[in-house]
């Protein structure tokens, strides 16, 4: 099977399921008790935190622990939000988010914080004369994700951060697609939040991070003691250890830009394979800065559960959009914001590539997908005459 789903998920690397099998059988204690086990449980949390914050550019401290990208974002909008001077009543979010994330902003009226959306322009980049206009000194809080899940479009955080600096107001980053995929550092990104997912770079599932920019105030909203008092709950030791480990193994700036390099290679030679096989082929923001191994595109307007089909009869794994809205017939809230119809939004088709993604793959796909096709779109287009 040919795995081109990365932006849902990853596989763990080997690295990292051999770090926290590990900690599994021989580091179970709390990291919270004082006997001998929970103490060795507690260096072990301090040593996956060092190396968490030095692949990432921020300080130990900065780090704060989560069950994943989605329980960070909450706890940065809503912490953030709750501290924020009282009269700081608005929150601007791009259009684009992560579905999760736009319905966490759509239940902020009900706390008396108004809501404003920053929108993107046709090929999916944002609109940062309409951020400016949006980002006043009332405004408590953006939030504006690095890179979209979808289209792989990259948000330009440096001007946001501008933006949000002149008129006082926090800036939240969801870097859960950015990270691993191309070189980050938080001390340079000019967020003072930052949301991370271990699983989306080869980490394992349920665990995260918020980074906290060192004297930000922000309201925990899982109380105990636990990370400086930020989230309370005992400390998930084995995927703390796995997402350390799965940082590390991504090798760094030089091993990150390395792969990315590769990467944006494969991926334009799957655009342009398909393009020269299916001239039908639409690629959605292709001409934007993205990611470099998605590639969201239609074959026409066949419907992407066509499309999907013939992938699954050839062992390939892809999505429609994002994992979590696929299955559903409505399209891409995203491709929407696009001002995409709904019949081309309907025929979208997300292949997105990843550490494990070969030339063997694309060359397989290149040469099998267009013959299953090529008659889909004849037919389609014989009875549109
Ligand atoms: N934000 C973005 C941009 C994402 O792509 C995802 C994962 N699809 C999330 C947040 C949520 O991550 P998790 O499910 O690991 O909490």
């Amino acid at each position: 099977a040919i795995y081109l789903d990365h932006n849902a998920t990853t596989p763990p690397a080997p690295a990292v399921v051999e770090a926290m099998m590990s900690v599994f059988s021989g580091l179970w204690a709390n990291a919270s008790s004082q006997h001998g086990p929970g103490q060795e449980a507690k260096r072990a949390l301090g040593a996956a935190r060092a190396a968490t914050a030095r692949a990432l550019g921020c300080k130990p401290v900065e780090v704060v622990y989560t069950s994943g990208a989605t329980e960070s974002n909450h706890l940065a909008v809503r912490g953030l939000l709750a501290a924020a001077a009282p009269m700081r009543r608005r929150a601007v979010f791009s259009s684009v988010e992560h579905a999760g994330h736009l319905k966490l902003a759509r239940t902020l009226a009900e706390g008396g914080v108004s809501v404003d959306f920053i929108p993107v322009h046709g090929d999916g980049t944002l609109d940062l004369g309409a951020a400016a206009a949006l980002i006043g000194p009332d405004v408590a809080l953006v939030s504006l994700m690095a890179a979209n899940n979808e289209t792989g479009v990259l948000m330009p955080v440096a001007e946001v951060a501008a933006l949000a600096q002149a008129a006082g107001a926090r800036l939240h980053v969801d870097a859960t697609q950015f990270i691993g995929k191309l070189p980050f550092d938080f001390a340079a990104c000019g967020a003072d939040a930052v949301s991370l997912s271990a699983h989306k770079f080869q980490g394992p599932k349920g665990v995260g991070a918020l980074l906290l920019r060192q004297g930000v105030c922000l309201a925990p909203q899982t109380l105990g003691s636990q990370e400086r008092n930020r989230r309370g709950g005992t400390e998930n030791l084995p995927g703390i250890v796995g997402m350390a480990a799965a940082l590390e193994q991504l090798g760094g700036t030089a091993g990150v830009a390395a792969e990315a390099e590769r990467l944006a290679a494969l991926r334009d030679a799957l655009e342009q394979g398909l393009a020269r096989a299916l001239p039908a082929l639409h690629v959605w923001a292709q001409g934007a800065p993205r990611l470099p191994g998605t590639s969201y595109l239609r074959f026409g307007r066949l419907p992407a559960e066509v499309v999907l089909n013939r992938l699954e009869r050839l062992s390939v794994a892809a999505s429609s959009g994002a994992a979590c809205s696929s299955g559903g017939s409505e399209p891409s809230p995203v491709l929407t914001a696009m001002g995409v119809p709904p019949d081309e939004a309907l025929a979208a088709v997300r292949l997105s590539l990843g550490r494990t993604t070969t030339r063997e793959d694309v060359d397989y796909l290149l040469a099998a997908l267009p013959p299953l096709l090529e008659p889909l779109l004849r037919q389609a287009a014989e009875t549109a005459v």
